[in-house]
């Protein structure tokens, strides 16, 4: 791809919460004023050059905020199979768990990643135990094996279950274990990030505008159409935040008609968008954690939960909560159907069901899964 001149339009950081538009220095990963940055950025829309390009996100090129091919890092990943599952009616499901790193979240890692390969960084710090910390590192190790090295530093909780770094440092980053907190690994990786480029998945928007080509690749596998609904999970909302962001882009450019209606799905165990859309809140709601199936959502306080709510009632949609039997009878229910997901995955599915009889029987219903099961195998129970 390289030298092809795509004549993207500028994007630039602007903060969400004051409208500041951010310093040139990558260094700066929110705004003064505590607000996480939003891209300005206006994608375009090419369907005949779309379809002439190879089966990956990358096919919606001029869509994407990255300027120069030379710094794409990309593993082919994108345009995950669509298929039709009966639950009692038909809904359709995006096979995210088949990315290279077992997430949806390489989405947002390619993006990232590509970003800080542009802007000429060589070292990366990001903190978390699960996918997030996976992909971003999955991405560095392909940048470095694509000629430009970048060291990827994940910040973990000492607590985190070796099982689950044991990915993160096969990719070669380096895996450095924080004693105590959760707020003490942030707080560590925010005093790294003072002098290192922070490849937050939460705070850089560059990864959300990854996650925006879930929606893309819907409109165009279901035949250049959105559905009416669009079931989610939401820890931190990047992928729901994606998801909007992609429609309303697609909406603008006059190539949907309306933006589907977004239900956002948490765990009953760690649901504080929930809480907060049930009380007409406009911030998540401190709640008091207990152990959930589903920890890859168990987010006690997203950053950018605020957007995550308006974004969900600006689409007529709602938050919900499901219970721990009911996001292990989802697991089950897939694993049934041939579909193996870790079970985070399956309570986005649990939150489907729930809902699925509330639909009109005419809406078109779509969902994802977003992790793959040999992430995280237990022992039969049955
Ligand atoms: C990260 C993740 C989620 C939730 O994504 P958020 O951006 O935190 O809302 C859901 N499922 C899986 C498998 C994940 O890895
Ligand atoms: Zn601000």
């Amino acid at each position: 791809m390289a030298g092809v001149d795509h004549n993207l339009p500028a994007a630039t950081f602007v903060c969400s919460v004051c409208g500041a538009e951010a310093p040139s220095d990558p260094l700066r990963w929110r705004c003064a004023c505590g607000g996480a940055f939003d891209l300005r950025f206006t994608p375009r829309f090419a369907r005949e050059r779309i379809v002439a390009r190879a089966p990956s996100l990358w096919r919606y090129r001029e869509a994407l905020p990255i300027h120069d091919d030379g710094a794409v890092v990309t593993l082919g990943e994108g345009l995950t199979p669509l298929i039709a599952l009966d639950l009692g009616r038909t809904v359709w499901l995006k096979q995210d768990q088949l990315f290279s790193s077992g997430s949806f979240k390489d989405r947002g890692a390619s993006l990232l990643i590509s970003h800080a390969r542009a802007l000429g960084v060589h070292a990366v710090v990001e903190d978390s135990s699960g996918n997030a910390g996976a992909a971003i590192a999955a991405y560095c190790a392909r940048s470095s094996a694509t000629g430009h090295p970048i060291a990827c530093t994940i910040y973990v909780p000492a607590s985190t279950s070796p099982a689950k770094l044991a990915q993160i440092a096969a990719y070669g980053a380096h895996v450095e274990r924080v004693a105590g907190s959760r707020d003490e690994t942030a707080r560590a990786v925010r005093a790294a990030a003072a002098h290192c480029y922070y490849a937050s998945h939460v705070w850089n928007p560059c990864f959300i505008h990854g996650c925006k080509t879930f929606a893309y690749e819907l409109w165009e596998q279901m035949g250049w159409r959105a559905p009416d609904t669009l079931v989610l999970p939401v820890g931190n909302g990047t992928l729901l935040l994606g998801a909007a962001l992609g429609f309303r882009e697609l909406l603008e450019a006059g190539e949907i008609a309306r933006v589907p209606r977004l239900i956002a799905v948490q765990a009953a165990a760690c649901a504080p968008l929930a809480t907060a859309f049930s009380a007409g809140a406009a911030a998540p709601l401190p709640v008091t954690r207990t152990p959930t199936l589903a920890e890859g959502i168990a987010i006690a306080e997203p950053a950018r939960g605020a957007q995550v709510l308006a974004a969900v009632r600006a689409s007529g949609g709602q938050v919900i909560a499901v219970d721990e039997p009911a996001i292990a009878d989802a697991h089950a229910r897939l694993a049934r159907a041939g579909l193996y997901t870790e079970p985070t995955a399956a309570a986005t599915i649990a939150g489907l069901l729930q809902e699925l009889p509330g639909l009109a029987p005419t809406d078109c219903v779509a969902s994802v899964l977003t992790g793959h099961g040999l992430k995280n195998v237990q022992p039969a129970a049955h």
